[in-house]
């Protein structure tokens, strides 16, 4: 997978004429074609050439968990025997407030994750290493043959932290959201992330209307600190001026994500606070009551408690919404497949 600038460069560099670029974008991304070999209007010298370097199918479908109508999950295999995971959900009502025909993707951004927050199966083994950009679009493009649906709502909550990867990111979204690659509309692409907040301020400046999803989970830094490590860094304060910096610059509202852990975060006192944080960037707030993972002690809250928490927001004026449980049978939350795949526990 290429951006067209990538392929121009490549192209001039092998001495080819500036319209190959048009052919093998439209083989690439409309034409989906897996191999090289398929392009049978490039000469075969290019297409040995290339077919070394630019693998088309850089991901190998190794099993797929839930079935049609349901949330499915992928296990993808990379190159060097790594694995990520990716999530096809088939409407997603409850993110966005109505119901809907979208089909969802899920997409991982990194193997492993470096910011280690408590609740979540993607941090527990560690970082490894940043997925190319390549691997992301592939995520999308395997997804659809792997399922027979387009896929028309991105969101990069699978693993990894998306704005630690900032490079190959925007080149994704370059080749997600153009006319000329997955032609995606950059209004239904969510990135999301635990809060570094010179990447979102850096996010911001991109041209594309995309939007953005932090994963908040504490309202207050005492509450934060205890679910998230990267508050230190970044403490509420400081990660909310950057969301003014976001707002600035973007029309859409900002969604906060808000896992709701029994004990830890999910007191109504936490949901005042929670209100008045989301008021002050006008946000809206994603409640997703916490999924059990394996290894980790934390518990949800009863689902009345989970209602009555989010009765606190709407009371205050706040969107709100409570995610419909979708699953939480296929080890959907983030990572676990892929820990149990490369513990050999699966
Ligand atoms: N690093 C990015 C992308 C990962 S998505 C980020 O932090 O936003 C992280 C999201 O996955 C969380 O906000 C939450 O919505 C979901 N998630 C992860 N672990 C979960 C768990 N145990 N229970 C419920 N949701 C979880």
């Amino acid at each position: 997978m290429l951006t067209k600038t990538q392929l121009a460069t490549l192209l001039e560099e092998h001495g080819q004429p500036a319209y190959r670029a048009t052919q093998i974008l439209d083989w690439i991304y409309k034409k989906r074609v897996r191999s090289w070999d398929e392009m049978s209007n490039l000469p075969e010298a290019l297409r040995n050439a290339l077919s070394e370097q630019y693998p088309l199918r850089p991901l190998k479908h190794t099993l797929t968990k839930g079935s049609e109508d349901t949330t499915r999950k992928f296990l993808l295999e990379l190159s060097d025997g790594r694995y990520v995971e990716t999530v096809l959900i088939p409407a997603s009502p409850a993110l966005y407030g109505e119901k809907s025909d979208r089909h969802t993707l899920c997409v991982s951004s990194q193997v492993g994750c470096a910011y280690a927050c408590k609740f979540c199966a993607s941090g527990l083994d560690g970082f490894t290493r940043n997925l190319t950009s390549a691997e992301i679009v592939s995520q999308i493009i395997l997804a659809e043959e792997l399922s027979g649906e387009k896929v028309n709502n991105l969101v990069f909550m699978g693993m990894g932290e998306p704005l630690a990867n900032f490079k190959n990111l925007c080149e994704a979204l370059e080749m997600i959201t153009s006319d000329w690659g997955l032609n995606i509309g950059a209004r239904r692409i969510t990135v999301s992330t635990s809060g570094l907040v010179p990447q979102i301020k850096k996010l911001a400046e991109i041209p594309r209307q995309i939007r953005l999803a932090i994963s908040l989970h504490g309202p207050d830094d005492e509450t934060r600190d205890k679910i998230m490590p990267v508050n230190r860094k970044f403490p509420v304060a400081q990660l909310f001026d950057a969301l003014r910096v976001w707002n600035s610059k973007k029309n859409q509202k900002i969604t906060l994500e808000y896992i709701l852990i029994d004990g830890v975060n999910a007191d109504l006192e936490h949901a005042s606070v929670l209100a008045k944080r989301a008021a002050s960037i006008k946000a809206k707030v994603n409640l997703i009551p916490y999924n059990t993972v394996e290894g980790l002690e934390w518990i949800r809250p009863s689902d009345a408690s989970c209602k009555r928490f989010k009765s606190v927001l709407t009371n205050a004026g706040v969107s709100a919404t409570l995610r419909l449980e979708k699953g939480h049978d296929i080890d959907a939350a983030c990572g676990q497949l892929r820990l149990k795949k490369e513990k050999g526990t699966l």
